[in-house]
């Protein structure tokens, strides 16, 4: 039997209640205080007295940016019993990259209680995981197919979970993991309970909930229950052939940008790139004129952080969700607000913050005010000054120590130390240091 909860057009419950009035311990209190949080999200607000109750399945349409992961990892946290030393919980995500997001998440919000999360996922040394799930895990987060390999394996027992989660459920069944999640399902113990939480609720995600879960309850959320964007807004004014010259010191001056850069054609998309790659920075293309194939090359090795400049069209970017975007840069107006705001909102996801700068030519700036008026989501939009050469050196400086900080913490390799005896022979050592910052950093 299911009950269906349906939040749709109901008001934001964050309006009502407090964490406090959820039925959660103290030490889960005081560590979502430390996070800064300050209420619960709507399907926090649903999710968690339901799951601190442990007695029903749940059903749970929501997207990434509600606050899905605190919504099942806060009462699993609570629940747990810290004393034993079996796996309690195991949270299934289609990705490395979640499944990693998530055990950091809820390694966060666990606050004083001694729970030990282990990540699992495909793509990593099986041997350092198994040496980690030794250890003994509470809780483990992973990606179906690795998850198999240490059942198999005997690293990880199913037996006797309290709780399974499957996270982005419609994503891990587009995904093909449909077996691999049923034969996970048929593994574990039959009194778990079971939370689904899906973005989507096809009727696959519906046919997996029948079969696998008992008086489930089904709750709705719709997208606008996402946590408010963070994005902050600017402009500034130029010249069409000043732009490019203010995109490079926007970039420049920050410590680290990894952001999409907006054009109007085809050929503004190739002309930019060109002139970024000439300029020595780490960036890539895609418009509509690229293939399938080599847009799904491109877009792994911006996911991956291979490139941190993405050059795009309206069209070629349209669906594309990449995480932890620092900025978006319009190179000019789109066509109208909507695009406008779609741009923008492919950064400050997710509960981090980041930056959407537009370049106007002056003949544009009265078409910005328009959007403004238009458009009740472009909130303040600051003017913005050029960075000054000064801003952009100090940056500079920055990376470069903070890069050989980051270096001097490791150990160096046999060869390495060798070749440093070869160089310090060449010189003094003031010399050597500066040739190389000139040769790697200029
Ligand atoms: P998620 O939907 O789980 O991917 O969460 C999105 C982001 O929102 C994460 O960065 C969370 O840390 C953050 N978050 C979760 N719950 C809240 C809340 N109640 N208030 C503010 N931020 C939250």
């Amino acid at each position: 039997m299911s009950q269906e909860i349906d939040i749709e057009n109901e008001k934001p419950l964050h309006d009502k209640k407090a964490f406090s009035d959820l039925g959660l311990s103290q030490f889960l209190l005081e560590a979502i205080n430390k996070k800064g949080f300050e209420n619960p999200t709507p399907i926090q607000a649903q999710v968690i007295p339901l799951l601190l109750e442990k007695s029903r399945d749940v059903v749970a349409q929501s997207q990434t940016g509600t606050g899905k992961t605190a919504a099942f990892g806060l009462p699993i946290l609570d629940n747990l019993d810290e004393s034993a030393k079996h796996i309690q919980a195991l949270i299934l995500a289609p990705t490395r990259e979640l499944s990693l997001q998530v055990c950091q998440e809820i390694h966060e919000l666990k606050g004083q209680k001694p729970v030990r999360i282990v990540a699992v996922y495909g793509g990593d040394s099986i041997g350092k995981q198994t040496e980690q799930l030794k250890k003994g895990a509470h809780i483990v987060v992973a990606t179906p197919g690795r998850l198999m390999d240490h059942v198999k394996r005997k690293n990880i027992d199913l037996s006797r979970l309290n709780t399974l989660v499957l996270d982005e459920a419609d994503e891990m069944l587009s995904s093909g993991f449909i077996e691999d999640i049923e034969w996970v399902l048929s593994q574990a113990n039959k009194n778990r309970q079971v939370l689904l939480f899906s973005a989507t609720i096809s009727a696959e995600v519906l046919r997996l909930s029948k079969q696998y879960m008992q008086d489930s309850v089904v709750i709705r959320t719709k997208a606008s229950d996402k946590l408010d964007s963070l994005t902050e807004q600017f402009y500034m004014e130029l010249n069409h052939r000043d732009m490019l010259d203010a995109l490079c010191r926007i970039i420049d001056v920050q410590e680290s940008f990894y952001g999409f850069v907006f054009c109007q054609t085809k050929r503004d998309v190739d002309q930019i790139y060109d002139q970024l790659m000439h300029r020595g920075f780490l960036a890539e293309a895609m418009h509509g004129d690229l293939s399938q194939f080599q847009r799904k090359t491109v877009l792994t090795k911006f996911r991956r952080k291979q490139c941190s400049v993405l050059v795009v069209t309206d069209v070629a970017a349209r669906g594309i969700d990449v995480e932890g975007v620092s900025h978006v840069i319009n190179m000019g107006l789109p066509q109208d607000a909507e695009s406008y705001v779609h741009r923008i909102g492919r950064t400050g996801r997710a509960g981090k913050s980041g930056q959407a700068i537009t370049l106007v030519s002056p003949s544009e700036f009265r078409k910005l005010t328009f959007f403004q008026r238009k458009e009740p989501k472009i909130k303040a939009i600051t003017k913005m000054k050029l960075p000054e050469v000064t801003a952009i050196l100090e940056s500079k400086t920055k990376r470069i120590k903070d890069r050989l900080e980051a270096c001097l913490s490791k150990t160096p390799s046999e060869i390495s130390k060798q070749l440093a005896q070869e160089l310090l022979a060449l010189g003094e050592p003031k010399a050597i240091l500066e040739a190389l910052i000139e040769d790697v950093f200029s």
